[in-house]
């Protein structure tokens, strides 16, 4: 008989548990890795169960009330600080060990942060606007229907009631192989994103590909949005869609000491239409397979002009479209903006979904993506159970 095998400790093979009995609170209990020379430093519980989604108390939180304070904050202590917002994607990559700061700079008492404010030529939001506000408040779905929907189709009620836009657009690019515990990540080296020296995704293995999966930055991307950024150099704007490089390691091009203020999204005309769809394995709270963002004018012939099409989730950065066709809506249109897409969005093995299927769902998302830009979104969630 072929004895089974054992799995192996991932990084410390000496390393084991420490015998410590349980106690009635163990669960709040753990003890330091003392098993090897020098030692691993990893926790057990007094069970014995490897220490793994616990926060460990090693940083500080600071709770500034204004800008200027955080611009000081962040001027002060450099790369050791860490940003949070609503801490819906913070908190669970601090726990999978993801980030080591030494300083957290709540961003919640902020109160520059917040609001909408519907200037005659734009909408101005605070990075503080939560998720749920965005989906609920009916003059920016009248004027903006596709970020309402994006912010609609983020995660779960939640998330969306504790995430905020400026967490949305800065949240962090993901991986199979990294949103995953640092003992789950261990068995396998790490990789180029943390703790390790090659890409699992990739056949070079010598870039981090892992995608961008922000509802909200393909459609601000559409839409034409900027963004204000500020630090102790001052204030500077950008393009949503320059907000984001092509590196799965960080795809922000945001300074450390840089904190997002607000996001600027000019009013469109009365002809411009827009839409989004999100493809997910369920119904509601995961993450994209992919997204797509869409808009165009529309005139009272039905010519379509001005059209931009931005899928995400495929890559580190968000994808434009080129070459997109013009001319009357009707059937065949809406199959050549499908085409095009097919041919430019290639998904990656690091989102778990099959790829093949991923990619065969692209003009399906765009023919949904156009029936909302005209009103008639269907109610029901695109997900593993409907896309056929
Ligand atoms: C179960 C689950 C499902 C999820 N599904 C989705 C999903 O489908 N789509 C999606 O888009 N997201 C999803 N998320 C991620 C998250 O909930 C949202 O992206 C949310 O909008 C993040 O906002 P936040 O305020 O919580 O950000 P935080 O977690 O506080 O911060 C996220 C990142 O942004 C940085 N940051 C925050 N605010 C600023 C600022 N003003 N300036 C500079 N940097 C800043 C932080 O340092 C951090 O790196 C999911 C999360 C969970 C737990
Ligand atoms: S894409 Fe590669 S390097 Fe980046 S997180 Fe995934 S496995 Fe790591």
């Amino acid at each position: 008989m072929v004895p089974k095998r054992r799995a192996k400790a991932p990084s410390t093979p000496s390393c084991r548990p420490s015998p410590t009995p349980s106690s009635t609170r163990w669960v709040f209990a753990w003890t330091a890795c003392r098993f090897t020379r020098p030692a691993c430093g990893r926790r057990y519980t007094r069970r014995g169960w490897p220490e793994m989604l616990r926060i460990a108390p090693t940083f500080e939180v600071l709770r500034p009330e204004t800008l200027d304070e955080v611009v000081n904050l962040l001027d002060q202590h450099g790369e050791a600080a860490r940003l949070i917002a609503g801490g819906t994607d913070f908190v669970p990559n601090l726990k999978h060990g993801l980030y080591a700061p030494e300083v957290v700079i709540d961003l919640k008492g902020v109160s520059a942060l917040r609001g909408i404010e519907h200037r005659p030529e734009s909408l101005v939001f605070g990075a503080l606007v939560g998720l749920h506000e965005m989906e609920t408040d009916t003059r920016v779905h009248a004027v903006l229907p596709s970020l309402s929907r994006a912010a609609s189709l983020v995660a779960g009620p939640q998330q969306r009631r504790m995430g905020t836009l400026g967490g949305n657009l800065c949240l962090d690019t993901r991986c199979v192989y990294i949103n995953q515990t640092e003992f789950w990540r261990g068995a396998l080296g790490g990789c180029l994103k943390k703790d390790g020296d090659v890409c699992h995704v990739t056949v070079t293995g010598k870039k981090c590909v892992a995608a961008a999966s922000n509802d909200t930055a393909p459609v601000l991307i559409s839409l034409g949005a900027t963004v204000e950024l500020l630090s102790p150099r001052g204030v500077r704007h950008l393009p949503v869609d320059e907000l984001y490089i092509n590196d799965g390691i960080r795809n922000l091009a945001l300074g450390h000491d840089e904190v997002l203020t607000r996001v600027f999204v000019p009013r469109p005309g009365p002809q411009r239409r827009m839409g989004f769809e999100k493809l997910r394995t369920r119904g509601a709270i995961d993450f994209p397979l992919l997204n797509c963002a869409l808009a165009f004018d529309l005139d009272e012939a039905e010519n379509l002009s001005e059209p931009v099409l931005i899928f995400s989730a495929v890559a580190a950065r968000p994808r434009s479209i080129s070459q997109l066709p013009v001319g009357r809506l009707d059937a065949a249109l809406i199959a050549e903006f499908g085409q095009r897409a097919f041919a430019s969005v290639r998904p990656l093995t690091n989102i778990n979904a099959d790829v093949d299927w991923r990619r065969e769902m692209v003009p399906h998302l765009v023919s949904r993506a156009f029936e909302a830009a005209l009103g008639r979104a269907s109610a029901t969630p695109f997900s593993l159970s409907n896309a056929r």
